[in-house]
């Protein structure tokens, strides 16, 4: 069996994270209801002229959830699974992560209920266009900023600009982010998101003082999170042992050779047949016994029935929700640290914001200087969750959240309600 995820609604674990931190910041019923849910949510129809001449039709979302403390950012998704419900709860959590690393954003999402693997490129840029087209009077750079997640890349950034700028009639590279660099786009951006998982994987080992240096490590999702955070870990001499992606699980005890890994996959687009290394059930990853497990691919990876076989002392969750409510509380009760999404994987929407920045001014900037900014944020963000974790003694997830929800609340509280 392939998948490892379980049916389950994201929206109902992003609510319940949401009244935890609120219920232990005291939060007031006024600033809950007027937080909480998101502002704008858009339903449309993406009717697409497929390769075979025939019509299609595609259901596609966008939602706000936050524009409090500025425009709304938020990546879009392509997958055959996307529903209104995911999307509202990767909007919620986007409005929480951009509080948490202290960014003058909210949170937004889009997805498109779409299978990209079984169109072509054609195909894709028709129904990228058309959608762009329906949600086009949301998005903006002073508004709501898109940039990429599963299945979209900077090509898909580059036909949402191109589409909304043909219809301003003039270029406005800041309407996304994650762009390719000649449209815009920031130096480190692509990597941003593995390489703020690895920062923070770096501060976890320093605060339980545990060599990264040989430590053992399982990547599940090998995709753009999950392929950089594997690559920094690897050659900060970290022991990658375990991959997965949608189509299989390699494994080597001695440590994979993660370059010649991503080569593969960028020719075969798959994992498997990694001649150094052994295939083995996906499933098997995650109940690895290993020292930091990445869960770097989507929601609800680790539930109430798996949970308990996991067998690493770290939980880094690159991915958006890969953990259930109850797989928290199970991994909590075995002492195993987790370093939450919304902290782990922050360092994509700031380099987004860098990138738009960046825009902006007009002004671009070195990468090492982006990379030495990004170490900055993601430091310093991990410190404050820490510093609640420990103050208040809840664990890291509630600590984060509360960091979070708690700068919006003050936000909102102090903006005041019109009229
Ligand atoms: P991606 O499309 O680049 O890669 C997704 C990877 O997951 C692919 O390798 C795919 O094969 C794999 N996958 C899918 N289903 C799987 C399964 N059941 N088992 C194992 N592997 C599976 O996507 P991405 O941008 O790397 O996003 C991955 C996660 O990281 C998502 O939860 C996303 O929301 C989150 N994230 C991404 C960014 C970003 O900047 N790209 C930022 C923050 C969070």
């Amino acid at each position: 069996m392939l998948t490892t995820t379980i049916a389950g609604n994201a929206y109902d674990v992003a609510l319940e994270n949401f009244d935890t931190a609120a219920d232990a910041l005291g939060l007031d019923n006024d600033t809950r209801e007027m937080i909480k849910y998101p502002e704008r949510v858009l339903m449309v129809t993406v009717p697409v002229r497929m390769d075979d001449g025939h019509i299609r039709r595609f259901e596609a979302y966008r939602v706000q959830h936050s524009s409090v403390r500025g425009p709304a950012k938020g990546g879009i998704r392509y997958h055959p699974q996307v529903t209104l419900d995911e999307v509202k709860a990767l909007a919620t959590w986007m409005t929480w992560k951009c509080a948490v690393v202290n960014i003058p954003f909210g949170g937004a999402k889009g997805g498109v209920t779409c299978d990209p693997k079984h169109m072509s490129q054609g195909e894709l840029e028709r129904m990228t266009r058309r959608y762009t087209s329906a949600i086009l009077p949301l998005i903006g750079p002073e508004q709501d900023i898109p940039a990429p997640d599963v299945y979209t890349n900077p090509q898909t950034m580059a036909w949402i600009m191109d589409t909304y700028s043909m219809t301003k009639g003039y270029p406005i590279p800041g309407v996304v982010t994650g762009k390719p660099i000649c449209l815009g786009g920031s130096l480190g951006r692509n990597e941003a998101t593995g390489r703020g998982v690895f920062y923070t994987i770096q501060c976890a080992c320093e605060h339980l003082r545990m060599q990264l240096k040989g430590a053992t490590i399982a990547v599940q999702g090998f995709g753009n999170a999950g392929t950089i955070a594997a690559q920094m870990l690897h050659e900060a001499g970290a022991k990658v042992i375990a991959v997965s992606d949608s189509t299989g699980c390699v494994y080597n005890q001695h440590g994979l050779d993660i370059a010649s890994l991503m080569h593969l996959k960028a020719l075969t687009g798959r994992v498997e047949g990694f001649p150094e290394a052994e295939s083995i059930d996906p499933n098997q990853l995650l109940a690895m016994k290993c020292d930091i497990l990445v869960p770097a691919a989507l929601e609800n990876t680790i539930h109430a029935e798996n949970a308990s076989a996991v067998g690493a002392k770290i939980v880094a969750e690159a991915a958006n929700g890969p953990l259930t409510p109850a797989a928290d509380r199970i991994l909590e009760g075995k002492g195993v640290f987790i370093i939450p999404d919304i902290l782990c994987n922050a360092g994509g929407v700031t380099v987004s914001y860098f990138e738009w920045v960046q825009d902006e001014q007009h002004l671009f900037w070195e990468a090492q200087d982006v990379y030495n900014r990004l170490e900055h944020v993601m430091k310093i963000a991990f410190k404050d969750v820490l510093k609640i974790h420990e103050e208040q003694s809840v664990s890291m997830r509630i600590a984060a959240n509360m960091l979070g929800v708690g700068r919006v609340a003050e936000a909102v509280q102090i903006r005041g309600i019109y009229p």
